[in-house]
């Protein structure tokens, strides 16, 4: 079984507190850093969907999660709050990127950057946008800063690996695979089994997707330590 680091220990009973307590939740019960408390209050949110219930504290503890919830769940809080959180908790002593978000679309990615900003306003954490139609030698240059975070395609991020001189992901301590299915389907398959071996065993992987196939299944079993499943549907 593949090792954590120490700081990321994981509590043995990973669903022992299930949420059904949905009308008294607030984003304050998961005692995160006060920039970013601040940041969800400025950007409207008052309580936490569902998902981000279940999975945030999961999260936080640094869990593998293989989650399944239906598109406009909020699954991307879902994963940045507890990036954010665990990015401020254990700041970085060298300049290094240590998140990697993949989507499977241009779009996708620029939504999730956006908000990203916006919850690290607060912060002094850095990300950088690297998906097709931008600017290659910029996005070149912004990665050789090392940013925190990097949210990308597989296509371009494969295209950085093969071709900006320097860029690793070595140091990536958590991995988001977002709409993993759509990932799948779009035909990215080889380049996300290159991208996840060109990361570190010892990451945190979290998984989502809008619908659960044999596909997801077998990159889970290969790609996931020990995964907490959650399935969130409307009626939870
Ligand atoms: P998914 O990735 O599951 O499809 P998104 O993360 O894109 O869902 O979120 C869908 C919508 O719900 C977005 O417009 C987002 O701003 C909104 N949203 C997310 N979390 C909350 C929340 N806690 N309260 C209110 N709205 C939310
Ligand atoms: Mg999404």
């Amino acid at each position: 079984e593949k090792r954590k680091a120490a700081f990321f220990a994981p509590t043995p009973e990973p669903e022992a507190k299930s949420a059904d307590s949905s009308s008294t939740d607030t984003f304050t019960n998961f005692r995160l850093s006060r920039p970013i408390l601040k940041a969800i209050s400025d950007m409207g949110y008052s309580k936490p969907t569902p998902i981000q219930v279940r999975s945030i504290p999961l999260s936080l503890q640094a869990h593998d999660l293989c989650v399944s919830a239906q598109t406009g769940s909020g699954k991307t809080l879902a994963f940045l709050i507890p990036i954010i959180e665990r990015l401020l908790f254990r700041p970085k002593t060298i300049p290094a990127t240590r998140v990697l978000i993949l989507v499977p679309t241009r779009e996708l990615g620029v939504q999730c950057h956006s908000v990203a900003l916006k919850l690290s306003k607060y912060t002094d954490i850095s990300w950088s946008l690297c998906v097709g139609g931008l600017s290659s030698k910029v996005q070149e240059a912004e990665l050789k800063k090392r940013p925190d975070g990097v949210i990308a395609t597989p296509g371009r991020l494969i295209d950085h690996l093969h071709n900006s001189q320097g860029f690793t992901l070595d140091g990536i301590e958590i991995l988001v695979i977002d709409e993993a299915d759509r990932i799948l389907e779009d035909g990215f398959s080889d380049e996300l089994d290159e991208i996840i071996k060109a990361t570190p065993k010892s990451r945190q992987t979290m998984l989502f997707s809008a619908t659960m196939t044999d596909k997801i299944d077998d990159l889970t079993k290969l790609s996931l330590a020990r995964p907490v499943r959650l399935f969130v549907n409307k009626a939870t």
